[in-house]
């Protein structure tokens, strides 16, 4: 691993599971790009849990499906850092419905954030991540629970675990490592909204753990990926507390 600073872009870094990420990463000593879509109050506050240290860390609003915003984004890292060693794809939205009647808007939204939006964050790292780097994505373990209501949202996952061998193959030489990490109900925005307490409590109970999971179940996960578990290359990683 390079033995400079190494820089992070932490997508869907404002809030949730990718704030704990990006807190995570800059314990590590890590130079961070916070990357969130258009709730900036979020990625300021995620800046002000950093300021005083002396994590050096931007925030940059992006649309993770748009591929100039993107190219941009990776600029702005290489600017104000020198290059990029760790992407991590963690930006992702939820929308649900059982298929029978689900907006196709609302489907081609999903595909849009959660496959296409992995795909061109990971093109642009595929072509700029340095040797000793790490790319991240995130699925969800509801390619295995396989719950009514999820299609579209699993359908996107779905690809993305399917690029991240793929990848890591194409990789072949760079000393680059492609993983997913896959978690089970994460108790964030995305998860909590419009669940009643019942269903809360019930998933909650699921996981042997006994307990709804949290961000900083996932970041370690991911920063061991990111860092020293150069070993685990083109996996997926169910994290989920044992609930399949
Ligand atoms: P969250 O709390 O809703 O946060 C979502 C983050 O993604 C925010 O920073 C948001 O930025 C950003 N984002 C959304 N659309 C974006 C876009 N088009 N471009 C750039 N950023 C965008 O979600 P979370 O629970 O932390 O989920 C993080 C990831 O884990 C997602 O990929 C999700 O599918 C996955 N996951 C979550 C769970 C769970 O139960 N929570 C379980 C399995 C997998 P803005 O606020 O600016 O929109």
């Amino acid at each position: 691993m390079s033995k400079e600073q190494r820089v992070a872009i932490v997508t869907g870094g404002s809030r949730g599971i990718g704030r704990q990420v990006v807190q995570r990463l800059a314990e590590e000593g890590y130079a961070l790009v916070v990357n969130y879509a258009g709730n900036k109050a979020d990625a300021d506050a995620t800046m002000t849990a950093l300021a005083g240290t002396d994590v050096k860390a931007i925030a940059f609003q992006a649309d993770v499906a748009d591929e100039n915003a993107v190219a941009a984004m990776f600029d702005a890292a290489e600017r104000e850092f020198g290059g990029v060693d760790v992407v991590v794809n963690m930006a992702g939205i939820m929308p649900m419905g059982p298929l029978v009647d689900l907006d196709l808007d609302t489907l081609d939204r999903t595909i849009r954030v959660n496959l296409r939006g992995a795909f061109v964050v990971t093109q642009q790292a595929a072509r700029r991540v340095r040797a000793g780097g790490a790319i991240i994505n995130t699925s969800s373990s509801i390619t295995k629970f396989s719950r009514p209501g999820y299609t579209a949202y699993a359908a996107a996952k779905g690809g993305v675990e399917a690029m991240t061998l793929i990848l890591a193959r194409e990789l072949r030489g760079r000393d680059i490592t492609v993983n997913t990490v896959a978690p089970g109900p994460i108790g964030t925005e995305l998860f909590l909204r419009g669940k009643d307490e019942e269903t809360i409590a019930r998933i909650a109970a699921e996981p042997p753990l006994g307990r709804m999971g949290m961000p900083e179940d996932v970041a370690p996960i991911v920063a061991f990926l990111a860092g020293p578990g150069r070993w685990i290359n083109g996996q997926v990683v169910y994290a989920n507390g044992g609930a399949i």
